[in-house]
């Protein structure tokens, strides 16, 4: 069973990629036998870390056509992960009237939190932090960003705080953020978006099968796959375990070429 296409791939084009290689991971896409990966690198205007900045769209697209040139048995799609796009709508639009764009994620990092912006990867770095909050308020924000009539199409990580979880608050479960999960998910469905299976370079899935049985129930039609790999040696890490789970939950690998599962 060949593994599906890697949709979620940053490069040296990432700001926080600094192991990242488009002809590198060219190259391991080769080598893994994909019949196709997406480039998608941040496209992102909040300065929470050190050195953030968003992609710098035109050297990207040279990068996409020399890649393409030399890589011909490869299909290369092109991409951007919008980080909160719906508090940058005029960045946004800028990025995506660049060029032809094959894929667009939508992604949440950052909540408004204790009065300040807060990456979910610094969740466990403040002290005090009331962590069922603040993931309630992570979903909450992904339901508006949805509902914003942006031009997206897959939901990326829909549950990216649980990566970052902290030991001793008791374990991250579904179950007890399933409302506004749902309600996420109706909000995806109900626009057409696809649901990814990111698989956090093969260390946690985001998300497991208990969203993606949900995904099911509330309509969702299909499911893509995503390293988030931001180093060539992560392309594809956990894709099979992946693929397996989307199965499990009652989705099939259809003949697309974009590399869907569909219900
Ligand atoms: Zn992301
Ligand atoms: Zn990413």
């Amino acid at each position: 069973m060949p593994l599906p296409p890697d949709l979620h791939v940053h490069t040296e084009w990432s700001w926080d990629a600094g192991r990242g290689s488009m002809e590198r991971s060219c190259e391991r896409a080769l080598e893994l036998g994909l019949p196709a990966i997406a480039f998608t690198e941040h496209a992102e205007w909040n300065k929470v870390h050190p050195g953030q900045h968003s992609v710098d769209i035109a050297g990207y697209f040279d990068a996409i056509e020399r890649c393409r040139a030399k890589f011909r048995g490869l299909r290369i799609l092109s991409g951007v992960e919008l980080g909160e796009p719906h508090w940058f709508p005029n960045e946004t639009a800028e990025v995506l009237a660049a060029g032809p764009l094959d894929m667009v994620h939508g992604s949440i990092h950052c909540i408004h939190m204790d009065g300040g912006l807060l990456d979910a990867s610094q969740f466990r770095e403040r002290a005090g932090l009331d962590f069922p909050a603040a993931v309630r308020e992570y979903f909450r924000e992904t339901l508006v960003m949805l509902n914003s009539g942006l031009p997206f199409e897959t939901l990326a990580h829909i549950d990216y705080p649980k990566r970052y979880w902290l030991d001793g608050v008791g374990p991250y479960r579904e179950q007890d953020y399933e409302p506004e999960i749902r309600a996420v998910l109706v909000a995806a469905a109900s626009t057409g978006r696809v649901l990814e299976v990111n698989t956090t370079r093969g260390r946690i899935l985001c998300p497991d099968i208990t969203v993606v049985r949900w995904w099911r129930e509330v309509g969702g039609q299909a499911v893509q796959y995503g390293s988030d790999a931001h180093d060539p040696d992560r392309i594809g890490e956990g894709f099979k375990l992946a693929t397996q789970m989307v199965e499990a939950a009652g989705f099939k690998a259809a003949k697309d070429p974009m590399g869907l599962w569909r219900r």
